[in-house]
C-alpha cells in the first residue's frame, strides 16, 4: 500500500483555548525535526486544526512512524491515502481499492466513517457512508458492518480533498518540547535520571544536563555512559547541552573535613548547588533528579529535605512515588536501561561510608559544612569556571 501523507492526531495540546497556536507550532517544528533524519522528503502542515506530514515523494512508513513517536505531542499517526476532489463514483472505487490492498481476503467487521467538511459535495455524509459501505461489502463478500464496535473503523474525510483512513498508530502523548520552560536535569550513569528526564521533557520541557564526574576516581568509560544516554534521551528531547563538572576535589575536601557518615549527603548538596547555579545562567527555571522515597540512604525523606534545602529553584522528582521496577520498565521502554546498567563506576559510589546517616540532622550537616568554608567558594568556582559542555544528539 502506497501512503501518501500522515495525519497527526495530538491530544492535550488540543485544549489550551488562546495559546493553542503556540502549541500547534511547536509540534509542527518538532515534526519538521523528526522528519528531517528520515528518508523522503515530507511538507508539514496545519489545516483545520490538524497537522498533516503529506510525502512529496515515496517513504519508508516504518522508519517515519517511528521518529513521530519519538515526538511528544503526538497522539496518533494515521497513514493516510490522498485523493484529489474526485468524482463519487471514483471515490468509491478508491475507497474499495484502499479497503482491499489494506485488508485482503477480510472477514472481520467495518464501519465506514465519512466526515465531509466540503458541503459542496454532491452526497452528504450519511449518504456517502451507505455507498461506500455498500461497495466495501460487495468487494469483500465475508466481511460485515458494525456501527457500534467495528474492528475496523474507515475513516473516509471529504475536505479540499478527500482523505482516506483506517488505522491509527499511538504516539508517546505528552506535549511538544519547548511549550513549558527548561530545567536543568541532574544526569549520572544510572537507572533513575534519564527516566527522570524523560519524564519531565514529555510535559513540553526543554532538558538541559549536568553530570558530576570524579576524575581518576571514574573514568572516561563513566563518562562516556551518560553522554550516550544524554543522546538516547535526545531522541524525544531533541539535543541536550551536557554539563560536565570536574566534581573531585570538592569531594576530597569533603572527605577530608566532614565526617564520614555525612559524606554522601553533602556531596549530594554540593551538587544541587553547582546545578542550581548553571540552572539559573542556562534560564532554566527548575531541577529535576532521579531521587524516590526510600530507595537508598541519601533518599529518605530526612535526607531528600535536607538536599532540597539548599536549593532556591524546585526541584522535579517525577520518580518521587515510584517501584524500581517501574522505573525499570520505563528505562527499558524509552531505550537507556542497556547503557544505565553498564558496570561503570559512579561519583557517589567512590567514598560511601560503611553507615552513612539516613536521618541527618539540618544542624549537624550545616555545621560540617562549616568546617569547609575557607576553602570550598573556591573550588565551587574553578568546578564551574572548568565545566565542559557537550551537546548531545
Ligand atoms: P540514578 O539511578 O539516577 O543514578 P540513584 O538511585 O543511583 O539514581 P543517587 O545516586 O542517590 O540515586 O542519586 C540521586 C540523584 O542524584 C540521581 O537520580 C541524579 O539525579 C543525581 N545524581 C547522583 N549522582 C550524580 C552525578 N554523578 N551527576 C549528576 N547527577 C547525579
Ligand atoms: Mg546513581
Amino acid at each position: 500500500m502506497e501512503f501518501h501523507a500522515l495525519l497527526i492526531k495530538y491530544a492535550e495540546i488540543g485544549v489550551k483555548g488562546k495559546n493553542r497556536y503556540i502549541f500547534e507550532d511547536k509540534l509542527v517544528s518538532r515534526i519538521v525535526d523528526a522528519l528531517k533524519k528520515v528518508s523522503g522528503k515530507f511538507r508539514v502542515y496545519k489545516a483545520s486544526g490538524r497537522i498533516y506530514a503529506a510525502a512529496e515523494e515515496p517513504f519508508d512508513l516504518d522508519e517515519a512512524v517511528d521518529a513521530l513517536q519519538h515526538v511528544f505531542g503526538i497522539a496518533g499517526i494515521c497513514p493516510m491515502v490522498q485523493l484529489p476532489l474526485v468524482s463519487p463514483e471514483e471515490l468509491l472505487e478508491a475507497s474499495v481499492r484502499y479497503f482491499t490492498d489494506m485488508y485482503p481476503d477480510y472477514q472481520g467487521s467495518f464501519k465506514v466513517m465519512t466526515s465531509r467538511a466540503n458541503k459542496a459535495y454532491p452526497y452528504d455524509s450519511m449518504e456517502l457512508n451507505r455507498m461506500i459501505g455498500e461497495a466495501v461489502l460487495q468487494a469483500c463478500l465475508k466481511a460485515h458492518v458494525d456501527v457500534h464496535e467495528p474492528e475496523v473503523a474507515f475513516h473516509v474525510e471529504v475536505r479540499e480533498d478527500i482523505n482516506l483512513y483506517s488505522v491509527t498508530i499511538p504516539g508517546p502523548g505528552g506535549m511538544p518540547v519547548g511549550s513549558s520552560g527548561k530545567a536543568m536535569l541532574l544526569l549520572s550513569g544510572g537507572i533513575d535520571s534519564p527516566v527522570a528526564g524523560y519524564m519531565v521533557a514529555k510535559r513540553g520541557v526543554v532538558i538541559e544536563a549536568v553530570y558530576f564526574h570524579a576524575p581518576p576516581y571514574t573514568s572516561d568509560r563513566a563518562k562516556q555512559k551518560v553522554v550516550d544516554l544524554a543522546a538516547q534521551m535526545a531522541k524525544y528531547t531533541g539535543p541536550i547541552r551536557l554539563h560536565v563538572v570536574n566534581f573531585t576535589d570538592i569531594q576530597l575536601a569533603i572527605y577530608e573535613h566532614c565526617p564520614h557518615d555525612e559524606l554522601t549527603i553533602i556531596m549530594r548538596r554540593y551538587m544541587m548547588r553547582i546545578a542550581e547555579t548553571l540552572a539559573k545562567e542556562a534560564h532554566a527555571q527548575a531541577l529535576i533528579t532521579g531521587e524516590a522515597i526510600g530507595q537508598v540512604a541519601s533518599q529518605t525523606i530526612q535526607s531528600l529535605v535536607s538536599t532540597n534545602e539548599v536549593c532556591t529553584l524546585p526541584v522535579f522528582r517525577p520518580l518521587i512515588a515510584f517501584d524500581k521496577l517501574d522505573i525499570i520498565r520505563i528505562a527499558q521502554q524509552i531505550g537507556t536501561f542497556e547503557t544505565s546498567i553498564l558496570p561503570f563506576e559512579d561519583c557517589c559510589t567512590i567514598f560511601v561510608a560503611k553507615h552513612p546517616v539516613t536521618k541527618p540532622d539540618p544542624e549537624r550537616i550545616r555545621r560540617s559544612e562549616e568546617k569547609l568554608t575557607d576553602i570550598i567558594d573556591e573550588l565551587m568556582e574553578t568546578a564551574l569556571r572548568t565545566n565542559e559542555v557537550i551537546v548531545c544528539g
